[in-house]
């Protein structure tokens, strides 16, 4: 018998990850693709260009397809009603996708596979109750509570990424009409914002010094340049540190997790980026959910999503409620 894969697709406001991955979880292969600047029609046709690249290489005979979207999602209808970061709107993706790759295709939001994964065998594996924050271009939310994944009436809560810690905030980003959200404060695209502004308030350092050679300033140079020691690099990853803790402190006193999650690119920065983040929530959450909280880095890192897809492509096979 051939070994059983299914594919899982992160889909973001930056990259697509396609993996094909086996029952135990383990990823045998992935896709990667930019994103940017692509309509929706592009992005459907990239999707299954990855796909099949993964279908191709994946050791196995691949059964379904799974795909995390950073969508708000209509269970009742199976549509994706809109997305913050992407030009996604008012389309039955499941059956688009089903129809173009001729594989049953099951659907959910990319913040609610990636709880999936790190439930069923990550980082909140074993926990009742779990916080997934996704820090990417935007901020995906994903909750587990009660030993199930939350979803809300219609299948589009957990939107923690537009949770807001400042009424009078900036605009957030996209297409949410909020200001304020975490999203718009903490983000990987607020992370950029943060290092412009600190690049020209101070012009001796490495960031300003980085831009000035013409480098674009993404959340990978960030961080190197906070690892190699730049105090404008370490202020910027801090201050989105402390502005996720906040927000995190919210999330500790209204769901007491055993366990919060932060996965996503900018987990790359690693403990410059949970250190402040696990400071503020001991000083701003109440007790005694914040004494025993665990804040840590998805297990399966940036590949949670991915990860997470490929398992509700399992899910979804076995009949199992919650994948559609
Ligand atoms: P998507 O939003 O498509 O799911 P990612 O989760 O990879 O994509 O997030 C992309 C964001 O993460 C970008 O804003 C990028 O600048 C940021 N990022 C990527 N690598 C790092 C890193 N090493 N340190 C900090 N931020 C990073
Ligand atoms: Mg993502
Ligand atoms: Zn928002």
């Amino acid at each position: 018998m051939p070994a059983r894969r299914t594919i899982g697709v992160d889909l973001g406001g930056t990259k697509l990850l396609a993996g094909a991955v086996d029952p135990e979880l383990a990823v045998h292969y992935s896709a990667q693709r930019a994103v940017a600047g692509l309509d929706q029609a592009g992005l459907i046709e990239i999707a299954v260009d990855a796909v099949l690249e993964a279908r191709e290489a994946a050791d196995g005979e691949v059964e379904a397809v799974g795909f995390g979207i950073p969508c708000l999602i209509d269970r009742r209808t199976g549509t994706a009603v809109v997305a913050v970061n992407l030009p996604l709107a008012d389309i039955a993706f499941a059956d688009v996708m089903a129809e173009r790759l001729g594989l049953p295709v099951f659907v959910d939001n990319d913040g609610n596979v990636a709880a999936l994964a790190e439930h069923r065998a990550g980082a909140a594996q074993g926990a009742s109750d779990v916080v997934v924050l996704t820090i990417g271009t935007g901020i995906g939310g994903g909750l587990i509570l009660g030993g199930l994944p939350y979803r809300g009436a219609i299948g589009s809560g957990a939107e923690l990424g537009h949770m807001v810690i400042d009424m009078d905030g900036p605009r957030c980003q996209g297409n949410c009409p909020n200001r304020g959200c975490i999203e718009a404060l903490a983000s990987g695209t607020a992370l950029i914002r943060e290092a412009h502004r600190l690049a020209s308030e101070r012009p001796d350092s490495s960031l300003a010094d980085a831009l000035a050679q013409g480098h674009e300033l993404v959340g990978a140079l960030v961080t190197e340049l906070a690892h190699d020691g730049d105090a404008a690099a370490i202020e910027v990853i801090e201050l989105i540190g402390a502005r996720l803790g906040v927000a995190i402190a919210n999330l500790v006193n209204i769901f007491n997790p055993q366990v919060v999650v932060l996965g996503g690119g900018v987990l790359a920065a690693g403990e410059l980026v949970l250190g402040p983040a696990r400071a503020v929530v001991a000083q701003r959450a109440l007790p005694p959910s914040r004494d025993t909280v665990e804040i840590v880095p998805a297990r399966f890192g940036f590949e949670a999503g991915m990860v997470g897809a490929a398992a509700l492509a399992y899910d979804g096979l076995a009949g199992r409620p919650g994948a559609r």
